[in-house]
């Protein structure tokens, strides 16, 4: 029999199975708390709980399904991919990435990506399965208890960037980027949410979540109407509709006139401006053209509150695509600025250990690499 994850259980399910189990309901609280609060990942260290209790739910359940198969560390220290396996045998992938005075966790949300991005890693292995709340959240969990942990390690050499006096002691931010699309999985990926939000355990504040979607309409039309105030990012990499097909087959079914719609409807509506991912791919969407047309797009008829996220393309094997330098960035960043469009370009980290964005692609899980 397959046990409980009582990480996928929100408080209010959670006292409906403690009742089925034959305790009594405010014993949920406790290991509510104990799960989210304190972050225990064992059900001994529930010191506040009977040993008896604290023995049948080891029998029935479990805090978290993963199973840690390998912990690369890259960036002298300050980036951490952790690679996971499911129950179900699937290998997913969660990044670490610490900062001067913030953290984030960068979180997969399916095993594998149903979307076939042409120019990602993760796209090229197909859906593998949906992860439940529990397997989402469960990663931050961890991403949390790892910050605890270096706070508590002597630092590597990274004084001139990260140093004890910056060193951030918890974990800041989520950006829901990883493996996966977050909007495939709406339901889980949004369950993962409130339990990450929720005041009477996790407590980590609205804004500190980013989900990032490749531009699925109806997803972005239900995060509009949702409560819990958190970024959104829309990966939109290219101004020009047929070389949006070619790059993103999901151009066909959302084009690139619904999406904008979509987002200023949202950013209307929520008041939150509207984070457009642009990754530069040399000769693909890189040219003097794409940026003003890029310009153009997000400023008329009148601009809406938006921001442009330039990526440098990391490199995928087998994709024939390359990277842009860094003087051609700043150009196509600069046409931009020129248009009044806000625009910043994202710090690369954990391409030493393939844990860049687009580079996850549960390696473990191919028969040569096992
Ligand atoms: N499915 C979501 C989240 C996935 S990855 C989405 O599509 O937005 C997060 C970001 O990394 C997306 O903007 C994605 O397009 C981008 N990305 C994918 N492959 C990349 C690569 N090789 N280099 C840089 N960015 C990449």
């Amino acid at each position: 029999m397959l046990k409980q994850d009582l990480c996928n259980l929100t408080l209010k399910e959670l006292k409906s199975y403690i009742s089925e189990v034959g305790e009594k309901p405010f014993r949920a609280k406790q290991i509510y708390r104990q799960i989210w609060t304190n972050q225990v990942s064992d059900f001994e260290e529930m010191t506040d709980i009977s040993l008896n209790l604290r023995t049948k739910l080891n029998e029935l359940a479990t805090i978290g399904t993963l199973n840690l198969i390998d912990l690369k560390i890259g960036d002298n220290g300050l980036t951490r991919k952790a690679i996971w396996k499911t129950e179900d045998d699937k290998v997913i992938e969660s990044v670490l990435m610490i900062y001067p005075d913030r953290a984030t966790v960068c979180v997969s949300s399916q095993a594998g990506c149903p979307m076939a991005c042409v120019f990602c890693a993760t796209g090229k292995m197909g859906l593998l399965k949906n992860l439940s709340a529990g397997e989402i959240a469960e990663q931050v969990l961890w991403a949390r208890r790892e910050v605890q942990k270096i706070n508590k390690e002597p630092l590597e050499e990274n004084s001139h960037y990260v140093n004890k006096d910056n060193l951030p002691k918890n974990l800041s931010n989520v950006v829901f980027m990883g493996m996966g699309e977050p909007f495939n999985n709406y339901k889980n990926w949004w369950k993962s949410v409130e339990l990450l939000h929720d005041k009477d355990g996790f407590n980590m504040g609205g804004r500190s979540f980013t989900v990032s979607t490749v531009g699925l309409v109806p997803g972005i039309d239900k995060l509009a109407r949702e409560d819990i105030p958190v970024n959104l990012a829309i990966s939109l990499h290219t101004p020009f509709d047929g070389n949006r097909s070619a790059l993103m087959p999901v151009n066909k079914k959302y084009p690139i006139a619904t999406l904008i719609k979509a987002s200023k409807h949202y950013a209307k509506n929520t008041g939150r401006r509207v984070s457009f991912e642009y990754c530069l791919i040399k000769g693909q969407n890189d040219s003097e053209d794409d940026a003003t047309a890029l310009a153009y797009l997000l400023s008329n008829p009148e601009k809406f509150p938006c921001h442009v996220n330039l990526i440098p393309w990391n490199p995928v094997k087998d994709t024939g695509l390359k990277t842009i330098t860094k003087i051609a960035r700043e150009k196509f960043k600069k046409i931009l600025k020129k248009h009044g469009i806000p625009c910043t370009v994202r710090i690369e980290r954990g391409q030493d250990i393939d844990a860049a964005c687009g580079q996850l692609a549960g390696d473990y899980s191919s028969p040569h690499n096992s």
